[in-house]
């Protein structure tokens, strides 16, 4: 993939100081810093947008959401691409389906893959497929993700992600569509979870110490 154009942030990266913003009382003391804020996530998903509906034109596509992390990035995402469609002379007809995957316990990918859902995936057949994600990491369930889809014959597939982590031995299967390229560390927010919590948190944040022990399993 070339065509790849998005924001690197470097590995000494310090965050946001958690103090100039604002986020829930029940996660006080769970967190390191604000990593991205909410504002910056909406505003580099509006030129996501316009970079998707520049590619896509006026056709129709499919947006298939990867369950859970990625339901906010994806809703976020449609509203924006609906107020272009709303603005424009052209305008790209959405479905939107999902689809459910679990891997992760604790920070650690598990080698086992969980899809939900994925039955229903013959109406891809034939049509644009836009998977959504929150996150990419090593790329295994991305890759795990598109050889199940290309199975019903979809016309094109195009794969967006918020974030794309930078790690060693990282897969071929890269986005199209990618907002944030982040140092390997583990991150939480904006539907991003640690064993379920963290998802009703606005930014995209690091934890602390305390808050992976105390959420543990
Ligand atoms: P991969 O298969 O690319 O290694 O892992 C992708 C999946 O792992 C993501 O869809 C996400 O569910 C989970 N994941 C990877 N890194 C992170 C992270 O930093 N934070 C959270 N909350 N989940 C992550």
């Amino acid at each position: 993939n070339m065509n790849i154009c998005h924001q690197q942030i470097p590995d000494d990266w310090p965050g946001y100081r958690l103090d100039l913003f604002t986020y829930p009382k029940h996660y006080s003391g769970d967190l390191d810093c604000v990593y991205i804020p909410h504002g910056v996530i909406m505003d580099r998903t509006e030129r996501l947008a316009r970079d998707i509906k520049d590619d896509l034109g006026d056709q129709d596509i499919v947006v298939l959401c990867v369950l859970k992390g990625g339901h906010q990035f994806c809703a976020d995402l449609v509203e924006r691409i609906q107020v272009l469609n709303r603005n424009s002379k052209r305008s790209l007809l959405m479905t939107v389906d999902f689809i459910r995957l679990k891997s992760y316990l604790n920070d650690q990918s598990m080698p086992d893959l969980q899809m939900i859902g994925a039955e229903s995936l013959s109406v891809l057949a034939g049509k644009n497929v836009l998977i959504v994600e929150a996150i990419v990491d090593t790329g295994k369930t991305l890759h795990t993700l598109l050889s199940h889809i290309q199975t019903f014959k979809p016309k094109l597939i195009k794969v967006a992600s918020l974030l794309v982590k930078r790690v060693p031995n990282q897969s071929v299967c890269l986005p199209d569509y990618v907002g944030f390229e982040i140092p390997n560390l583990f991150v939480v927010g904006y539907a991003l979870d640690y064993n379920e919590y963290f998802r009703d948190l606005n930014h995209i944040c690091v934890m602390s110490e305390d808050g992976k022990q105390k959420y543990r399993l």
